[in-house]
């Protein structure tokens, strides 16, 4: 194997390959989760007229206190169909739009109406109690920025100022490839010999949580014709992500295979435990992860760098990985040569989380792995990260 490349140093080298893809236009109803292409101004004025922020009255602040007439009933979506005029009351619900010649809002709960007459009894400020047009964004302001991960909020902001379709990089078709003669489909009984494939299921599962489209070929038997043929379907996708066959072993085929099919290998081997025989090459613009087989070297593999990397072609400009720091409940030893990736639980201590490594961090003890949420960094060394020690995360959803 050549020299280990350190975590940071292949995260630098999956990401210089990962520049987001071509935009396309988006409607908002599909929107979530999507990066904005571009910056994007609102098409109004939010609000766009005066607007009630109480159910009550509006008036004129001069006319007060006193007793005025009601002369109009607002509801919000039907404005009333002249001015106020000096000395009377329209009654107005939230949202209503304020009349021309009104200048305040008195809440219901502070005055005593009765039949068609409303009695004021304190003064009340001008403005009091009205949203004024554009208090929120003006039309053709800034809205949101290029770059902008949309969340609920923003969707929300993007239709109320009237945007029925944004511009998004579009989202990156990934293949999936289990590889291993070993391997049967969930639900088929196990001759001898054989597991469940698990890789393909968990690996569809991550990359369209992070936004991809994901198609899945497999499980592929250890020949070379199987390989091939499936190797050269996946590098017509954006993104062509195998597991199993990458390691030293007689039947690790992905790499020979890929440089085969004119891939050229950019890294293979990452210092970290477990996911050491990491590979990772492109063709084209298609960008390549040969994923260790065993499963918890599968799933820390996307953690560090195939997630980010999806997220990046999106247009993410914070593709992650996002480390987090808490406390560690119990001491884990630290490995000489390799970061390490721990599986652990995140527990409540009061306002905090500790993180409790689980037992079983054998990389293929996805059983384990699947009663953690955290994958606590260890750094190389020598020692032991002690109990109580701050140490960084990383969150498993
Ligand atoms: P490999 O990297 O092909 O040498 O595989 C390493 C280990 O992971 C072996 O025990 C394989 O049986 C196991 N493995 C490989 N691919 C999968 C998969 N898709 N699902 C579950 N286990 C797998
Ligand atoms: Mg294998």
């Amino acid at each position: 194997m050549p020299p280990l490349l350190s975590i940071e140093e292949a995260l630098a080298r999956v990401l210089a390959r990962a520049r987001p893809l071509e935009p396309e236009p988006v409607p908002l109803a599909e929107a979530a989760g999507r990066v904005l292409a571009q910056d994007v101004a609102s098409l109004i004025d939010l609000p766009p007229f005066p607007s009630s922020a109480m159910d009550g009255f509006a008036i004129r602040a001069a006319d007060v206190p006193g007793e005025l007439p009601i002369v109009f009933r607002i509801a919000a979506g039907l404005p009333a169909e002249r001015p106020l005029e000096a000395g009377e009351a329209m009654e107005i619900s939230t949202g209503g739009t304020v009349p021309e010649g009104a200048d305040a809002v008195v809440p219901i709960e502070n005055v005593v109406a009765i039949d068609n007459r409303v009695h004021v009894p304190e003064a009340v400020a001008t403005g009091a109690h009205i949203r004024p047009i554009g208090g929120d964004v003006r039309a053709g302001d800034a809205l949101l920025a290029a770059g902008t991960v949309l969340g609920a909020a923003q969707v929300g902001a993007l239709a109320a100022a009237g945007i029925a379709e944004v511009s998004c990089a579009r989202r990156p078709r990934v293949v999936v490839l289990s590889t291993g003669t070993e391997l049967r489909p969930p639900g088929e009984p196990l001759d001898p010999g054989q597991i469940y494939e698990s890789n393909g299921p968990m690996l569809v599962a991550a990359f369209e949580a992070a936004g991809a489209r994901v198609d899945r070929i497999g499980p592929v038997a250890d020949d070379e014709e199987e390989h091939r043929r499936a190797l050269e379907w996946g590098l017509e996708a954006d993104v062509l992500v195998s597991s199993g066959g990458v390691s030293v072993g007689p039947h690790d085929l992905v790499r020979r295979i890929l440089a085969e099919l004119g891939a050229e290998e950019d890294f293979w081997g990452v210092a970290v435990r477990p996911g050491k025989p990491i590979a990772f090459a492109t063709r084209g613009s298609t960008l390549v992860f040969g994923l260790p087989g065993n499963p918890v070297s599968a799933l820390v593999a996307v953690e560090l760098f195939v997630r980010p990397v999806l997220r990046a072609l999106q247009g993410d400009p914070s593709p992650g990985p996002v480390y987090e720091t808490a406390r560690l409940a119990a001491s884990v030893r630290r490995n000489a040569t390799r970061d390490e990736l721990v599986r652990a639980r995140r527990a409540r201590d009061g306002d905090e989380f500790v993180l409790d490594p689980v037992t079983g961090q054998e990389s293929h003890m996805i059983a384990r792995a699947a009663g953690a949420d955290a994958l606590v960094l260890v750094p190389a060394g020598e020692g032991e990260l002690a109990a109580g020690e701050a140490a960084r995360y990383l969150r498993l959803s």
